[in-house]
């Protein structure tokens, strides 16, 4: 199933949601054709990927990571990427804070929270989260802005499920925004081709989009 990229952004516009376009394994003229139509916004989940569409296309595209990431990854970005989704641990939020002074950058994050019931998705629990945020452990970085939060719901057709999991997120969101040592909390990353509509029904303003844009992969 495919949609074009006019009505889905109708539709996120009209909703106050942002678009990521995924475009992890899609090549160069695929992601040229969509900025030619004005999408600046692209998301990758490898890192070496991004790199080398990083160089070969416009440079006013701002780069998304959304894939788990390893620390030793971090510097073959640190001079582009614009936001990283997927920060998961503080010792990733240090690396990514110093690769980003090297460059002289900020570096916006986003903390990856597990909302699905499954063994293979990443992400802080979230009570370790809130204990960190708690501890004034996140607050002190000068190279990192710490936008809000990312979450994947569980792969499943019950929406009961999945729109339960997205509620959770909101008031995780809720809360955290409401600390005064997390200045910049404004985005809330989730929602992707299958589920996010749902994901926007409960509060998302951020969507990660890829087959529902581009084809399957
Ligand atoms: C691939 C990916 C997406 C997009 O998935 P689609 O179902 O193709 O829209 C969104 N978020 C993350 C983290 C991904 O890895």
């Amino acid at each position: 199933m495919k949609m074009t990229y006019e009505s889905l952004q109708t539709y996120l516009t009209a909703n106050n949601a942002i678009l990521v376009a995924v475009s992890k394994t899609k090549p160069i003229e695929t992601i040229q054709e969509l900025y030619d139509k004005g999408q600046r916004i692209f998301g990758e989940n490898r890192v070496q990927e991004m790199a080398e569409k990083y160089d070969a296309l416009p440079k006013d595209i701002a780069w998304h990571m959304i894939g788990h990431l390893q620390k030793n990854k971090v510097k073959y970005m640190g001079h582009f990427v614009s936001m990283i989704h997927s920060v998961d641990n503080l010792k990733l939020a240090e690396v990514i804070n110093k690769e980003a002074a090297k460059h002289d950058r900020v570096i916006d994050i986003l903390l990856q929270i597990k909302i699905a019931n499954e063994d293979t998705k990443s992400g802080w629990d979230y009570k370790d989260l809130r204990q960190t945020v708690a501890d004034k452990k996140l607050g002190h970085y000068q190279n990192i802005r710490i936008r809000g939060l990312m979450g994947m719901a569980t792969f499943t057709d019950n929406k009961q499920q999945v729109g339960a999991e997205f509620a959770s997120l909101k008031r995780y969101y809720d809360e955290l925004s409401s600390r005064s040592n997390l200045a910049h909390f404004d985005t809330l990353s989730m929602g992707m081709s299958g589920d996010y509509e749902l994901a926007v029904e409960y509060g998302s303003n951020m969507v990660r989009i890829g087959s529902l844009l581009f084809g399957a992969r």
